[in-house]
This record gives structure tokens, C-alpha cells and sequence, in this order.
């Protein structure tokens, strides 16, 4: 027996006919470099992505040719998202807060031969474009000044160069857009390199449309149409968390910051169109709360809203902060490897009867782990962990928008198993209602005296103190138990605290050898390209510290 079901290919495609057909009135708005705002509907961005499609078609882009971006949240951003893929192409996002000598080897890694890049970041370019050569750089007029186009010279090596909007003028109206298959390539992302060299990571229409179904769902994302979207996330960080494609799927109206991503723009942004649905990561998080506590009466929080927050470690402060204005932060756990939402923070239907300090201390946990994903906890010895909250080992996924290998590297034992999952290099315990617990990035576990303290556990409770901004816990070297933690803390400004103090508010927590021998108070936590404390750049910091005689010091 054969089921009945038509063969219809996934495609991204989809997503733009929808977009154009079923809601050609909601809005696209971006906030442009001089901070005002321009505002587009779907019938527009459905015509212009098709323009774009057909106009890198008419410029010679074949099947699977890497286009790269290199730009801000805006709708010529999201144009690329929906208008390479239709004409055949890979999107490749190039993280703009990468090193020019990083994003030059990654756009030669992937082979990048199209950049569409915004006008304001060209200085950059001029820094990596000896690294690779684009044949063609079409510049997007973000800031409204004019782009000196100019032809290839083949000879000189040189790329052409296009002005955006007059390629998509000059297009031709009638495109038709190459079959595809749902497993061919739609968009790449190379891992930000917290820990070791990039790699990349290449979606499919395929991954691409079932991580939109399953993120959007209600315990999820719960995207709907009648959602106001606010992609705090930078495109380039694994697509924004894949939210354009669903925001445009569901046709949610979305509002992108463009340049403007310091806590106080945010918030002014959100005064004028107020967001029922954001993410970011927790960093940003924390700078809106502090200043909007320390400027009282200057914006409002939009109650109602959803927040996703991940990419790293949410602390339950925050998510009590954000409570008391009627806010809802919803964690979600992922990598760029997995799409990347693989796991959720809901409230599970069995907890109906737990108490308030439960659900908040579940709202701190990574999640429970989406539809199609499976994860698993593995030992040292590959014994594979029972969901009890107490064992630990390294996470591994599964699922069919989960990469299984990595662009152009050989396949790596350290990456996956001989089963094929994923090795997420993250330390974690499930418990029996399938709540992932994350203690650690392998890399940043801190293993004292033959025991493993969590960084993320004290972070959390350190973050918890008034007083605190903001926390990372390090691993430093020590002559006696191999590793002790040492706490960077950045105080709210006009605050005082000392070491002692802080391991008396924590000492309820945690077991006396669990506790920070020191405390360094610092003025920022160093941050990486995608907005996460950098503990790598802590633990380089403090590579010499020396132990003083008794615990307690402050630095
Ligand atoms: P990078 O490896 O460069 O940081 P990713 O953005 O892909 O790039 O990071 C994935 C990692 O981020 C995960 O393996 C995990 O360590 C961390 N992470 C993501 N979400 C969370 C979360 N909710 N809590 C703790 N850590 C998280």
C-alpha cells in the first residue's frame, strides 16, 4: 500500500508566495542609520525579493553559487533571506563583528562570489577585501547617500560594483525561478568561533521549513499573524533564530533595528512600534532593564510581550525582572548547528500545581526539547545518562534540521558520534520532565580538587544580588586543586560590595569549596562577536593570577 499524499518539495518559495498573496498589507519597518524609520509593506518586500532573485539571476548566479551578506537587521537584509535561495543561491551571513581578517577567511572558505553589502559598512570590506575577491559587491544604499557604481575590470582583479536598488530596478519583470530539490542549500553560517576555527553550517529548504513549523509553535515561539516582531538578534547570528522566515511564514508585521542596537535605542524603538515578541540574548536583556530602572519614567516596557531569550545562560533575576512588568522571557537552548531552537523553557501542563519559585527556577532551565529533536546525555565512559537531574554528561541531538557534518571538514569524532548525533560540546543533566539543565560549555567547567563546579550556577546566583550588574565565573589554574573559580563582577553604578559579602549571599547555594576564592570587579565583561560574555578573553586575562593565602580577595 502507497500513502496518497502529494510529493510537494518544502520550499522556501512557499514562504514568499504566501507572503506576497495572503498578506500584501502588514508591515516591514527598519530603522535606517540617521535613526529614522522606513516602512515597507509585504506586497513590496515580495515584489522587490523577487526583483532581487531575478536581477542576480540576470547577473549569472548559478545553482548554489554563495552569496554573501554583510549587513544589519533591515528589509533589504530580509529580502537576501527569501530572494537568494528562490533564484538558487546560498545565502552566506557574514558576521560583521568578526575581525576583517576572520571574515576574510571565512568568505574564502565558502567560496563567497556575489557580496551584498550595506553602504555604511564598506569601510570594513576595504579591510578583508584583499583576503578574498568577490566578482561582484552590490552595495545597499542603506544610508541614502549614492554608490559609486563602477564595471569589473577582469584584468586588475577588480570586482564590479552595483548600487542594490538599481540592480532591483533594472530587473527583469518576468523571472522564472530554478527547480530545486528540498534538500538543496538555502542559506550558510559559520559558528562564531567562541571556541576553536568557524565552520560552516549549510541550511536546507528542507531544515529551513521544518525548524519554522516547529519554533513557531505555541509552546515555542507561538508566532502568529497578528505578532509585532522584534529581531534584536543580528541576522548573522543564526539567521536571527530563524524567526524572518517564520515571522514571513505566519506574515507577522516585523520591526528591525537596523544599526541602533544600544539598550537606549531599543528602547526608544519599542515606544514606536510596540513589540509583542523579541529576542536577543541575555546581555542585551540585562543593559534595557538597568537603564530603564535607572531612568525612571522615560520608557515603557511593552507588558504582554514575549521575549526569547538563549545563546547563553539566562539568569533567573532576569526572568523575575522582566516578570514584574508583565514581560515573559521564554528561554530557548540552540547552536548554529541546530537551526538553531532545539530546546524550549515552557511550562508543562503536569506542573499546573508547582509553586512560583518552581516555575521561575524552570524558566532559568534550557528547555524541553522541541518536536523532531532528540536529545540525549552521554557520560565519559558513552554511557548514555538517565533523565533524572542528577547525571551529567555532554548533551548530543539529533533531528532533521541538526547539521551532520560541517562545510569542506572532514568529519570530526569530536563533533559526532559513530550514531550520528551531534556532540554539542555542552554540559548538561534532563530531568524526569524533560528539562534540560546546561552547568557548562565543556570548555568552561571548572574542575576543583577531581569535582566539577558550574559556572552557570554561580553566574546565576551571583546575578542575583542587588548590587550586581553583571557575572562570569572562570576557571583559573591553582597549585593545589588543579582549578579554582574566580568571579569577574561588574557592580550597577553607585554600588559597593565586597568578596566576603558576596560568599555570604551565596553560601545557602552552594557548598563551602563550591564558592569564589576571589572576586575581580571590573568595569565590562568582555563580549564576543554575537554579544556573549567572552570568558575565553577572562580566562586569558587572568592566566597569571596568583592565588592569595586565604579566600576572599578582591581584585
Ligand atoms: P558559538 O559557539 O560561537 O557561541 P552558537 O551561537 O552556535 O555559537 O552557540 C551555541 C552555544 O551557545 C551552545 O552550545 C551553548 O553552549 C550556548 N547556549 C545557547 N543557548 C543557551 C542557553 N539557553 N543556555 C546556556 N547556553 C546556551
Amino acid at each position: 500500500m502507497h500513502a496518497t499524499m502529494q510529493q510537494a518539495t518544502l520550499s522556501l518559495n512557499h514562504f514568499l508566495d504566501r507572503a506576497g498573496r495572503l498578506f500584501p498589507r502588514t508591515e516591514i519597518v527598519s530603522r535606517l542609520p540617521d535613526k529614522t524609520y522606513r516602512r515597507h509593506t509585504y506586497a513590496e518586500y515580495h515584489r522587490r525579493t523577487r526583483a532581487l532573485a531575478s536581477a542576480l539571476l540576470a547577473a549569472g548566479l548559478r545553482k548554489g553559487d554563495r552569496v554573501a551578506t554583510l549587513c544589519w537587521n533591515h528589509h533589504a537584509h530580509l529580502e537576501c533571506y527569501l530572494g537568494i535561495p528562490a533564484a538558487g543561491g546560498v545565502m552566506h551571513t557574514l558576521n560583521l563583528r568578526l575581525s576583517p581578517d576572520e571574515i576574510g577567511w571565512i568568505a574564502g572558505h565558502a567560496a563567497d562570489r556575489f557580496l551584498i553589502i550595506d553602504d555604511i559598512l564598506l569601510p570594513l570590506y576595504q579591510q578583508f577585501a584583499h583576503l578574498h575577491r568577490f566578482e561582484r559587491v552590490i552595495v545597499f544604499p542603506f544610508s541614502g547617500a549614492p554608490v559609486a557604481t563602477r564595471a569589473g575590470d577582469p584584468h586588475a582583479g577588480d570586482p564590479a560594483i552595483d548600487d542594490y536598488e538599481q540592480l532591483l530596478a533594472r530587473a527583469p519583470a518576468d523571472v522564472s525561478f530554478p527547480p530545486h530539490h528540498e534538500d538543496d542549500p538555502v542559506a550558510m553560517c559559520y559558528t562564531s568561533g567562541t571556541t576553536g576555527r568557524p565552520k560552516g553550517v549549510v541550511y536546507s529548504h528542507r531544515s529551513t521549513v521544518l525548524h519554522s513549523l516547529v519554533a513557531a509553535l505555541p509552546d515555542n515561539g507561538a508566532l502568529s499573524n497578528t505578532d509585532v516582531v522584534f529581531p534584536v538578534t543580528p541576522m548573522f547570528h543564526a539567521n536571527a533564530w530563524g524567526v524572518p522566515y517564520m515571522a514571513l511564514m505566519v506574515g507577522a508585521k516585523l520591526v528591525f533595528p537596523g544599526p541602533h542596537l544600544h539598550a537606549d535605542d531599543l528602547l526608544d524603538q519599542m515606544q514606536v512600534d510596540p513589540p509583542t515578541l523579541s529576542l536577543g540574548v541575555p546581555t542585551i536583556w540585562l543593559t534595557m532593564i538597568q537603564n530603564h530602572e535607572a531612568n525612571p519614567g522615560r520608557w515603557k516596557l511593552p507588558a504582554g510581550m514575549r521575549s526569547l531569550v538563549g545563546g547563553s545562560a539566562v539568569p533567573e533575576a532576569l526572568i523575575r525582572a522582566y516578570a514584574a512588568h508583565g514581560i515573559l522571557i521564554k528561554q530557548a537552548w540552540g547552536m548554529t548547528e541546530t537551526s538553531p531552537m532545539a530546546a524550549m523553557s515552557y511550562r508543562k501542563a503536569e506542573l499546573a500545581g508547582a509553586d512560583e519559585d518552581e516555575l521561575f527556577r524552570r524558566q532559568a532551565m534550557q528547555g524541553v526539547p522541541v518536536p523532531l529533536v532528540d536529545l540525549r546525555i552521554v557520560d565519559d565512559d558513552g554511557r548514555e545518562c538517565a533523565w533524572n537531574n542528577r547525571e551529567v554528561g555532554e548533551l548530543q541531538v539529533r533531528g532533521p534540521y541538526i547539521t551532520g557534518s560541517y562545510h569542506e571538514v572532514a568529519r570530526d569524532p569530536e563533533k559526532f558520534t559513530d550514531d550520528g548525533w551531534l556532540r554539542t560540546g555542552d554540559v548538561a543533566a534532563i530531568d524526569e520532565y524533560g528539562y534540560v539543565r546546561l552547568s557548562d560549555r565543556t570548555k568552561d567547567l571548572i574542575k576543583s580538587g577531581g569535582e566539577w563546579i558550574s559556572s552557570v550556577d554561580l553566574e546565576n546566583a551571583i546575578m542575583a544580588h542587588p548590587a550586581v550588574a553583571e557575572a562570569a565565573v572562570i576557571a583559573v589554574s591553582h597549585p593545589k586543586w588543579a582549578e579554582r573559580p574566580l568571579a569577574c563582577v561588574v557592580l550597577k553604578p553607585g554600588q559597593t560590595l565586597t568578596p566576603e559579602a558576596l560568599r555570604e549571599f551565596l553560601s545557602p547555594r552552594f557548598a563551602r569549596w563550591q564558592l569564589p576564592d576571589a572576586v575581580a570587579f571590573i568595569d565590562a565583561i568582555p563580549r564576543t562577536s554575537t554579544g556573549k560574555f567572552w570568558k575565553a578573553k577572562l580566562r586569558e586575562r587572568y592566566a597569571d593570577w596568583q592565588w592569595p593565602e586565604a579566600g576572599g580577595a578582591a581584585v
